[in-house]
């Protein structure tokens, strides 16, 4: 069984099948790829090790770590073990559909099978479809579309003690790296199940009004635990029901599965415009862009909310998801910057970082994604910030700076007797100019 994106033992069909055929001689496999280590940022990284220390607990240890190109480890790996068949969970993205294929390939030539079972979607990739069999390219019949599909019932846990072979010459896991002022809540398959639990029994009810409330903790903050697979999103549906927060949950499951199938079609998506609609809009180079990106990664814009949510990003390897698209306009439209740079950023800082939520979130914003936000939409990151930060409470909390202003002011300290508070910058635009300004770059398309 070689583990991937699914560090779990619930609701693992890939991992039951392997066990089945292994009749107590399965090996758990985890490739450390260099590739991929190379390219997470440290926030992902952590989460990695610390995740797989829970898989492997929980696997009494019996957790088999090697480090290298999957291509040669796993083949190596089933040689080693004179293993028939590797089982694994399907990958739709474009660089592991690639490694999958490699290492179909070179394990075939041992005679070794490579056998997907299951993915870590609902529905997977490529099997939502029109009636003329075409794929959507629109959120909106995807889900209904997709609703219609279902999926099947989760299925159980091994029982009892886990019947894997107790593997011999396992590297240890690299050291987690120092994450400094990045606090991560803890990782694994226990506590993705404790906070869905937490989440489910408390604040599902009210996931429909409150979910777009940074100030509040009202979504699951299951992100990370989804993008390892530590639970399966089929485990979240099959205990959902028919009220508002529920309906708008599932909603919330169906854009994962939405963004992962546009992904899996379009490759050159997770680069590249999706559509190239707005190829020609120009974008700013040089001193001036390079200062302001700086200040937008800093959270040192002037713009209380937006500078709450690049901190928050930092100081959890999160961000609100309001705030990521109020973040993402400002940097696509009041600072004119490619949404590339941006989605560079957070994928170096996101512990949830998947390359295909990532990019077509900052497409929908940007205009050029799926069935985008209309490309002149431009978020006002202060009535944004009124709006779903009303009482002040979220910028307050990551802007110490604004600690002694009271409610919504906190969201436009510069109305304060003509100064902004001690050690808080100015404003590094004018949103109504830049907005005016994107809007022409828009138009001149
Ligand atoms: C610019 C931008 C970048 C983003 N980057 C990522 C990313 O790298 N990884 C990521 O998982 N999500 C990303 N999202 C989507 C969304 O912001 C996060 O999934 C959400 O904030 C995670 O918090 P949660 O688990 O509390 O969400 P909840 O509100 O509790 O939602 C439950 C689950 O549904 C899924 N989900 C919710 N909203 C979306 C969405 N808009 N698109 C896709 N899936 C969604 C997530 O798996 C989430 O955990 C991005 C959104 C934007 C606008």
């Amino acid at each position: 069984m070689w583990f991937r994106r699914d560090l779990r033992l619930a609701d693992n069909p890939a991992l039951l099948d392997a066990l089945s055929e292994g009749a107590g001689e399965t090996v758990g496999l985890f490739v450390i790829d260099p590739t991929l280590w190379r390219t997470s940022g440290d926030v992902r990284r952590a989460w990695l090790i610390g995740s797989l220390n829970a898989l492997s607990e929980s696997l009494d240890g019996r957790l088999l770590i090697r480090t290298g190109d999957p291509e040669s480890v796993v083949p190596d790996v089933a040689r080693e073990y004179a293993a028939r068949t590797v089982h694994i969970a399907a990958d739709f993205g474009p660089y592991g559909r690639k490694r999958d294929l490699a290492v179909a390939k070179a394990l075939g030539g041992n005679g070794t099978e490579l056998r997907e079972t299951g993915s870590a979607y609902a529905v997977s990739p490529g099997r939502v479809l029109k009636s003329d069999a075409t794929p959507y390219l629109v959120f909106t019949p995807f889900y209904r579309a997709w609703s219609t599909h279902g999926w099947r019932r989760p299925v159980a846990a091994p029982a009892g003690p886990m019947p894997l072979l107790d593997p011999s010459g396992s590297e240890p896991l690299p050291a987690a790296p120092e994450l400094g002022r990045t606090v991560l809540p803890p990782m694994g398959e226990a506590a993705a199940t404790l906070i869905w639990d937490g989440f489910r029994k408390s604040r599902l009810a009210h996931y429909a009004t409150q979910r777009d409330r940074p100030d509040q903790s009202g979504t699951s903050a299951l992100s990370a635990h989804l993008k390892w697979g530590e639970i399966h999103p089929r485990t979240l549906l099959a205990d959902l029901g028919s009220g508002a927060g529920d309906d708008a949950f599932r909603r919330q499951l169906a854009w994962r599965d939405f963004y992962a199938d546009i992904l899996a079609r379009h490759p050159g998506s997770a680069r590249n415009d999706l559509r190239p609609n707005l190829s020609h809009v120009t974008t700013d180079a040089g001193p001036t862009a390079e200062a302001r990106l700086l200040a937008w990664q800093s959270g040192l814009t002037g713009y209380p909310i937006v500078d709450a949510g690049m901190r928050q990003l930092r100081s959890q390897g999160w961000m609100h998801n309001r705030v990521r698209m109020i973040t993402a306009s400002f940097l696509i439209k009041d600072l004119h910057l490619p949404w590339q740079v941006g989605a560079r950023h957070f994928m170096h800082w996101l512990r949830d970082g998947d390359l295909a939520s990532n990019q077509h979130g900052w497409q929908w914003v940007a205009g050029t994604g799926t069935d985008a936000a209309p490309y002149y939409r431009v978020f006002n990151p202060i009535t944004q910030g009124l709006r779903f930060d009303p009482s002040g409470d979220y910028v307050r909390r990551y802007l110490p700076e604004l600690g002694t202003l009271t409610g919504a002011s906190a969201h436009e300290p510069w109305k304060l007797a003509g100064v902004v508070p001690f050690g808080y910058p100015e404003r590094i635009v004018d949103h109504g100019v830049e907005r005016t300004e994107s809007l022409r770059r828009l138009r001149a398309n």
